[in-house]
């Protein structure tokens, strides 16, 4: 189902009864060619750019509570590309430019809100800091100002700017950043996944004794891909079992994320 004003004024219609669940409650297959660990924002975000950008969609993503369980459901909500360095730039402005089409993409309201944010300066120190800093962005190309106290207080007329301890100067602003809604944002992914195939597989924690269980002997070794945060190491019994297997452990980012291979290539064959 897809979600529009018309679907909302149907369904307000016939008393908000008809609305399906966001996504399938499939049974596990036997065979799948990726299984994705952990349904928080890597997890699903990869899941759905397997199936979207690559045409992989006989993937599973397994997690062990309900999507967005994890930090993806409390802690993501700035989204911007303010940053200093040379390789962190360009990956999150890349990164910002995804949000901003994302929610037709994937055909749901995760609130996104380009709201700007304003990194204020206290001290003749931190201008400078902020300076170099916009002056970074701008090279790559990222929108950045540095506003003075007065321009500020006209953007945000509420803060203290007479009596503060550490007293405003200005601001490093930055108009395209903003927030997201947390949940929504695995919820979105997750949807999308599921709408393009991908199994969601919730309540299934994978744990080295699932190595026994017969999940890992597929006859096709399918590509494993971690992006369960708690995954610091790999558990002994699937390290035995997954000698020469493809997985991969990502670790924690705040990014929306997508897969960085080419266009038919292997995925796996570099990790
Ligand atoms: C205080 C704080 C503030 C933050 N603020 C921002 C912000 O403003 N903007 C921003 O972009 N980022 C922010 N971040 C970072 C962002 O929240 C994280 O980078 C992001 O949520 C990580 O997503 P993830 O998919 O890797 O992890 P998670 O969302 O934690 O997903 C991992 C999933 O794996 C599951 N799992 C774990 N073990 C197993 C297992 N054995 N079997 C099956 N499933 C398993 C978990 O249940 C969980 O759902 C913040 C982080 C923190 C801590």
């Amino acid at each position: 189902m897809r979600y529009s004003a018309y679907s909302i004024f149907k369904e307000a219609l016939s008393g908000n009864r008809m609305w399906k669940p966001a996504w399938r409650e499939p049974q596990p297959k036997p065979h799948y060619d990726v299984i994705i660990v952990g349904g928080g924002g890597h997890g699903l975000a990869t899941a759905y750019y397997l199936a979207k950008e690559f045409g992989i969609t006989n993937v599973a993503v397994l997690e062990k509570g309900y999507l967005g369980s994890g930090n993806v459901g409390r802690n993501t909500t700035i989204i911007r590309s303010n940053y200093l360095l040379e390789g962190n730039n360009p990956f999150y402005e890349f990164s910002l430019k995804l949000w901003e089409g994302l929610e037709r993409d994937f055909n749901y309201n995760a609130m996104v809100s380009q709201r700007g944010i304003l990194n204020l300066f206290h001290s003749d120190g931190q201008r400078d800091a902020h300076a170099r800093k916009g002056n970074g962005m701008r090279i790559h190309g990222v929108d950045a100002e540095l506003l003075d106290r007065e321009q500020v207080r006209r953007k945000a007329p509420y803060l203290n700017f007479d009596h503060a301890r550490f007293p405003i100067m200005g601001a490093l602003y930055q108009k395209r950043a903003g927030t997201v809604r947390h949940d929504a944002v695995a919820w979105g992914y997750g949807r999308g996944a599921d709408a393009r195939g991908v199994d969601l597989i919730q309540h299934c924690e994978v744990t080295a004794s699932a190595a026994k269980t017969g999940w890992w002997s597929a006859s096709r070794r399918p590509g494993v891909l971690s992006a369960a945060t708690s995954w610091r190491w790999r558990p002994p019994a699937i390290r035995r079992r997954s000698a020469g297997w493809p997985i991969s452990n990502c670790r924690s980012r705040r990014m929306s994320c997508r897969p960085s291979f080419r266009k038919g290539s292997n995925p796996w064959s570099t990790t």
